[in-house]
């Protein structure tokens, strides 16, 4: 038993018993020759993992923004009065046990949830009470799942289309070159990191290909968990054997005989898919040893499944997540390329970034030239939720406008988007003719719509939540920075707040940026920030003197959740 396969055994466990007892830690223990207080604190770090029995079916659904203003609240309440259990207890009740849980991929489905990770979508009080009702008559979860699909809403012209296209097994394998020409190629393709990075690739692969290290190893981040993005998800649907394909050929350039599909615990749904298309290669010589009949030219692929982590999307988590331990992101000074998986050289790169990678080869660099902007070439996937009568995924060329991009997913009344994930930027009315590329506003891949009738505040308290929930809590800024932040928003929604606060959350939030490790803590206050700047008249609504002085009976709450309310109130 190897230790970097602690994960694995845990979901073992977890999966014949309902949970990780004390004598299945024990075994682990002695088996991988580890304490069983390190094994405790991997499982704790990890939400999927249960130290206490669950029930039979264990139902997780999902409190991301979209799902809140979908209906959470009536779906969980339904959820608890046909189960007779409460949300977050270990209620001891044979069949059922309850939990709330980040995005789980289905924001163009919501309220949606996963009952044993079989996805349930487009949830109401009424459809929970015949799925429970099925599932106490002995029907299995399987035959009642829903479908996960997301809808393919819009892909450009064909001779602009790059990712939703005709897929022909190992076509991009016939126009493998060499190293040195597919490093040329990618670079001029300009491919950048599809996961919200954007870090050149061809130098990602060229700095792994160039470092001496015993082994190589390529990892695909599929642990698509930024709130809004479920454009991976349907990738990896849609385009398995691409997606190896684009893995098969980094390993080519680097010289990796080692691969991982790092995919993330709610789309477990997904791994026979993957498994099976990973054995359809291996039997078809496209993966294995000797493949395409190149000498040494071996490479094997496996799965790990992750166990709920945000944070383990960050590149340095993952590969603590895929060594087996706690997905704590490393020191930035370790890049993964020079002291990645188990100290060897290592590159990361996204579902998207190997598909893209692999349609270049296919297509060559002149069919993609001609499509993007100057420095955003080719096509983006976007997963679009919220206020939209279309929302899906869009294949579109970089440099649309979001105005453009509103009327193709016929956006009702928009007033607040959030570009890329509560970790993103958001805009407001007025820049509505910013153009999605590199040049201007850079996009990882989820737009989320929100009209005028959504509170704002409502909006950062649902992300707040979100990041104090995922914060590894190993810088004490990000720890406990976000939770002040949290409080701030809290004091205004009671009607409380002042500008001094509005200016504190701006203090609070540079002290987080500066001196947090990861992604997380240097981006958790973003949202929150520039919805100040952005949205004036809102902020200042709220901590308007006048409204504190008024004989008036002002009902706060629903200030909160009605701006045309509290416009109206504050003019009365
Ligand atoms: Fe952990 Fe937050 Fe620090 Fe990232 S910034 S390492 S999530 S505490």
């Amino acid at each position: 038993m190897k230790r970097t396969r602690l994960l694995t055994h845990l979901w073992e466990f977890q999966n014949d018993y309902g949970y990780i007892s004390n004598s299945a830690i024990k075994e682990l223990s002695q088996k991988l020759r580890v304490s069983k207080i390190e094994i405790e604190g991997v499982i704790s770090f990890y939400h999927f993992f249960h130290r206490q029995p669950t029930g039979k079916y264990i139902i997780y659904l999902n409190n991301s923004i979209i799902s809140e203003f979908k209906g959470f609240e009536q779906v969980k309440a339904a959820f608890e009065k046909e189960t007779a259990c409460t949300f977050g207890e270990y209620n001891k009740n044979p069949l059922f046990t309850l939990f709330k849980t980040s995005c789980i991929g289905l924001s163009d489905q919501e309220p949606a949830a996963l009952i044993n990770f079989h996805p349930f979508t487009d949830l109401t009080p009424k459809r929970v009470q015949k799925i429970i009702k099925q599932l106490k008559s002995g029907i299995p979860v399987e035959e009642i799942k829903s479908k996960y699909e997301s809808k393919i809403r819009y892909t450009p012209a064909p001779d602009k289309t790059v990712i939703y296209r005709d897929y022909e097994i190992g076509k991009s394998l016939k126009n493998l070159k060499s190293a040195e020409r597919i490093l040329d190629l990618i670079t001029k393709s300009k491919l950048t990191g599809r996961g919200g990075a954007f870090f050149s690739t061809a130098k990602k692969w060229q700095y792994c290909k160039e470092t001496k290290s015993e082994k190589k190893i390529v990892i695909c981040n599929a642990d698509e968990g930024e709130p809004g993005t479920f454009k991976d998800k349907s990738l990896i649907n849609h385009y398995p054997g691409l997606l190896l394909e684009g893995m098969i050929i980094a390993a080519h350039v680097t010289g990796a005989k080692t691969g991982f599909i790092y995919l993330r615990a709610e789309y477990k749904y997904l791994v026979n898919k993957l498994k099976n298309t990973i054995d359809e290669f291996n039997n078809k010589g496209l993966l294995g040893t000797n493949i395409l009949g190149i000498k040494n030219f071996d490479f094997s692929i496996q799965i790990q499944l992750g166990a709920g982590s945000y944070v383990c999307g960050e590149e340095k988590a993952l590969i603590e997540s895929l060594e087996g331990n706690r997905g704590i992101p490393r020191l930035q000074k370790y890049f993964p390329t020079v002291n990645g998986y188990l100290g060897y050289s290592t590159i990361v790169n996204n579902v998207e970034t190997f598909i893209k990678a692999a349609r270049t080869l296919e297509l060559g660099i002149k069919y993609i030239s001609k499509i993007g902007t100057e420095n955003s070439k080719g096509t983006k996937i976007l997963s679009i939720s919220g206020d939209v009568a279309k929302p899906g995924i869009y294949e579109i060329e970089w440099g649309i406008t979001v105005r453009e991009l509103l009327k193709l997913c016929e956006a009702l009344s928009p007033n607040y988007i959030q570009i890329s994930g509560p970790s993103g930027e958001c805009i407001n009315k007025s820049e509505f003719d910013r153009r999605i590329c590199d040049e201007d506003l850079i996009c990882g891949g989820s737009i989320m719509v929100f009209n005028k009738s959504r509170s704002i505040l409502q909006i950062q308290e649902n992300f707040m939540k979100f990041f104090k929930m995922e914060s590894c809590g190993i810088c004490t800024p990000c720890r406990a920075g976000n939770q002040i932040l949290h409080e701030k928003i809290k004091k205004l929604k009671r009607g409380l707040g002042s500008q001094q606060d509005l200016d504190e959350i701006k203090e609070w939030s540079k002290i987080i940026k500066l001196s947090s490790r990861c992604g997380l803590g240097k981006t958790s206050s973003n949202s929150i920030t520039m919805s100040i700047d952005k949205f004036k008249d809102y902020y200042n609504l709220l901590i308007s003197p006048t409204l504190e002085n008024q004989n008036v009976e002002f009902d706060m709450e629903a200030a909160i959740f009605d701006y045309d309310y509290l416009i109206k109130e504050t003019q009365n």
